[in-house]
């Protein structure tokens, strides 16, 4: 699958669901009005899709949402899934989740063949895991990485940089990541979604700053390590562990994109920053054979923008994209 601009299109992300758990304030509103249920695609559906997108090349499948593990009947999916993976189809399935549900299903996600997972935690102080994320418990969290952990599946931790909230962690973040063998993220606030009364400028702490934050302590070493995706790497000498910093909003990481998403309704963006997507559903329920869905989707890579075009504008409205990150997924 190749887009206009010569990128292969071999990594998918599918949002199982817009339903999360948590609300964390950067991401969604309090009160977000979910989806109607026959919105959303089945399980069956979803398996459709996704291996439609494997027959055209994906080689690898993130599932990510709202929240993956509070999808009913999410290990059906995974382990159907998982069916690609001993046949070679798929070359990794993996997951982003919160984590509050990971020490329910730490070893049947091993046991279908998960190798890794990236678990977004944004502080290591109950607290501030709570102001964050409204009403998560730190505990919850913290016993599914540790469940995942023993059951062998590698974690990743991503951490959201808020300035007046997380910056006094930093570095506990990354001794924390170090002694437990986890690599750690760094992303950038992103302008996603109108989530109401917090001002996402004053939430915005460049990664530039907080990586010369941590230089103060650590030793940080420039490394070429790339995932094709928008993530640039160092390698930190006392931990021998790798951080990530994710920086949407200061550079342009849109040359080597080669991912497109799904959410939960069908709908394919092919760029997380623009709003042009393709609707998939349509073609998966009005039709029986998967000929329909695979032109659908080879038309929508076809439309596949150069890049993004995220503005932080701080004259009239926070946000350039409204739609909320737990709608396309992280
Ligand atoms: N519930 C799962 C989780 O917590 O990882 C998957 C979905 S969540 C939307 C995926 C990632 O998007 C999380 O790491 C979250 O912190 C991040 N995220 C959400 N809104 C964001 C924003 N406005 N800017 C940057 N990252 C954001």
């Amino acid at each position: 699958m190749q887009d206009p601009f010569g990128r292969n299109i071999s990594y998918l992300r599918v949002s199982v669901t817009d339903r999360c758990d948590l609300r964390c304030v950067y991401c969604i509103a309090e009160d977000m009005t979910f989806l109607p249920r026959r919105e959303v695609l089945t399980i069956e559906e979803l398996d459709r899709l996704c291996g439609a997108f494997i027959r055209m090349g994906v080689r690898k499948l993130r599932l990510t949402g709202g929240e993956p593990l509070v999808r009913r009947e999410i290990m059906t999916l995974i382990r159907s899934l998982s069916a690609h993976l001993k046949t070679g189809a798929l070359s990794e399935l993996t997951l982003t989740t919160n984590g509050t549900q990971l020490a329910k299903y730490a070893d049947g996600l091993a046991a279908a063949g998960i190798r890794r997972v990236n678990v977004s935690l944004d502080s290591l102080r109950p607290d501030t895991f709570k102001s964050i994320t409204r009403w998560g418990k730190l505990e919850n969290v913290l016993d599914g990485v540790m469940a995942a952990k023993a059951a062998g599946i590698k974690v990743k931790i991503n951490a959201v940089a808020l300035k007046g909230v997380n910056d006094g962690e930093v570095h506990d973040l990354v001794d924390w990541c170090g002694g437990n063998g986890f690599d750690l993220s760094f992303i950038e606030v992103m302008p996603m979604g109108d989530i109401g009364g917090e001002r996402r400028m004053e939430q915005y702490y460049p990664l530039s700053e907080l990586r010369t934050e941590l230089q103060r302590r650590w030793t940080l070493k420039d490394t070429d390590y790339r995932t094709g995706g928008p993530a640039s790497y160092v390698d930190c000498v006392e931990t021998g562990q790798r951080i990530g910093f994710i920086t949407p909003m200061t550079h342009n990481f849109c040359e080597s994109c080669n991912r497109v998403r799904v959410t939960c309704t069908g709908q394919l963006f092919m760029c997380l920053g623009q709003e042009d997507s393709g609707d998939l559903r349509a073609a998966i329920r009005e039709s029986e054979g998967d000929a329909r869905l695979e032109a659908a989707i080879a038309e929508a890579i076809s439309r596949k923008p150069r890049g993004h075009d995220f503005i932080l504008d701080r004259r009239s409205s926070n946000v350039s994209v409204t739609r909320h990150m737990s709608v396309t997924g992280g």
